[in-house]
């Protein structure tokens, strides 16, 4: 027992006292849990995929430039050749790399966003020895904003390297207003820190800031292709600064996009139409879910451009429990900040599959 004891001690113990990061099992649910797209590819799609997919040389390292990837994200995303690319396996580890890039022995380095937003950050941070600060969202009658004069304030007396602005935000789903956004992207410029957009919901979103590349020096975006359809086969990036890429790639594993997801991406980037069409569906069908929800008495959804709509319920706990009883598995926020209370974030799926939700909903018999 001793021994067993010695062994786990030599896990860091701010690691230990972490709960690992829970994906319940779906099996047998309708899922509107992880912001997923409801759709697959079309069949045809498919069978060339797997042509495609067959001819790649499984026995050879990938090469790390990832040269004829990165043509099609810049083509697609519309990154001009002046800025650099970073690719990673998923946004997560773009994550995860720019905390190491920025974490220096023996000094504070600070990481400040806005809260609540998405998990990774705060992991990501607590991993690399760097420091975390959050600022509370505002919440107003339709959705949360950035609380900018606290923002800047934070950024003004914490001097952060690293800004992170999730736009649209995880989870409540939201864009942040264009002004804000500016405010506090100037503001990190100030002081010097990067500001990185992360874009994760950008197929659903209004506005991109991939085209303001060149009015901030400090602005990084990221993206994924995650939520557009492709969240199986781990594909962030990250556009920006070329001097700044060029040594945030060093951290980079060379290998660290694996051959089937460069050719699958490549594959798909090339139809990226098919993909482009479903983010629109979904758009639309946000649309009816949100109208549905508004119509259900004491459900309050906050406004969304994501593939996700955040909805506050009486009893959030008890809808969550109720829904499961019924097959439909979503995300029950409640306890993840206190701004969240009852709140639920409820995927956009099929026209069925909302449809089905609506239906559970009204059926709880919950107010
Ligand atoms: C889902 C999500 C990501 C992570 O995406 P992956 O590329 O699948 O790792 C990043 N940022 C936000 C805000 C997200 O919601």
């Amino acid at each position: 027992m001793a021994n067993e004891l010695s062994l786990l001690n030599n896990i860091r113990p701010e690691i230990r006292a972490m709960s690992a990061y829970h994906v319940p099992d779906a099996t047998g649910f309708i899922k509107l849990d992880a912001m997923e797209n409801p759709y697959g590819l079309p069949d045809d799609l498919k069978a060339q995929l797997a042509q495609r997919l067959a001819d790649v040389a499984l026995n050879r390292y990938p090469v790390p430039t990832y040269d004829a990837l990165a043509r099609r994200l810049r083509d697609y995303a519309q990154i001009p050749d002046a800025f650099g690319l970073m690719l990673g396996n998923g946004s997560d580890e773009l994550i995860h790399l720019l905390s190491m890039a920025i974490s220096k022995k023996g000094e504070k380095v600070t990481i400040l966003a806005p809260s609540p937003s998405f998990v990774m950050y705060r992991m990501s941070a607590l991993l690399n020895h760097v420091n975390y600060v959050e600022v509370d969202l505002r919440q107003t009658e339709r959705d949360f904003q950035l609380d900018v004069p606290a923002m800047v304030a934070a950024i003004a007396l914490h001097r952060p390297a690293l800004v992170y602005l999730p736009f649209p935000n995880n989870p409540t789903g939201g864009e942040f207003a264009r002004a804000d956004m500016l405010a506090v992207i100037e503001a990190a410029r100030q002081v010097g820190a990067l500001a990185v957009v992360d874009e994760a919901y950008q197929p659903f979103a209004n506005h991109t800031w991939m085209g303001e590349l060149a009015t901030f020096d400090n602005l990084l975006v990221m993206r994924t292709v995650s939520k557009l359809g492709l969240a199986g086969v781990r594909l962030g990036y990250m556009a920006g600064r070329a001097d700044l890429m060029d040594e945030l790639n060093k951290v980079r594993p060379p290998y660290n996009i694996n051959v089937l997801t460069e050719a699958a991406v490549g594959f798909v980037l090339e139809h990226a139409h098919v993909l482009e069409s479903q983010a629109a569906q979904i758009r639309a069908t946000r649309a009816v879910l949100f109208d549905g929800l508004s119509r259900l008495k004491n459900v309050t959804p906050f406004q969304s451009h994501a593939n996700f709509i955040c909805a506050r319920f009486e009893d959030g706990d008890a809808t969550f429990e109720a829904l499961k009883a019924r097959g439909i598995l979503v995300k029950n926020m409640g306890k993840a900040h206190p701004m969240l209370h009852n709140c639920l974030r409820l995927s956009v799926g099929t026209a069925e599959e909302n449809h089905a939700l609506l239906t559970a909903l009204a059926a709880t018999g919950l107010p």
